[in-house]
């Protein structure tokens, strides 16, 4: 009954707390007016909370890559004719470069390379 009525004392009146590791190293709460500790986190519960978030940043991470992989193959088959003696890549690349600066010695390509000094 005393040991109930503390705890209500401290949850009414004491105004609050941290959340910081016990003494067995568990994720828990402590008052911080007279150190009241609250339930732990146990253990294999925090090793389950980290292990799924884990395992969806590592989702959303292969989503990503997928997405990647999947855009820069839509650019590659974008160029329709690869030029010879270069990838499908290099092609790529440089048509963007072209379409970016203009045909090398063109007036924007000068520009360019000047604004670039
Ligand atoms: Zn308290």
């Amino acid at each position: 009954m005393i040991d109930w009525l503390k705890e209500q004392w401290c949850a009414w009146f004491h105004g609050g707390g941290r959340i910081k590791r016990d003494c067995y190293g568990r994720i828990n709460w402590q008052c911080d007016r007279c150190g009241r500790w609250g339930e732990p986190v146990e253990r294999h519960d925090e090793d389950r909370i980290i292990e799924s978030v884990r395992a969806i940043e590592e989702r959303a991470r292969s989503y990503t890559r997928t997405n990647t992989d999947e855009k820069y193959n839509e650019l590659l088959m974008a160029v329709g004719k690869k030029h010879p003696g270069e990838t499908r890549h290099e092609t790529a690349l440089r048509y963007i470069r072209q379409a970016e600066i203009g045909e090398p010695n063109s007036a924007r390509a000068i520009v360019h390379e000047m604004r670039n000094d």
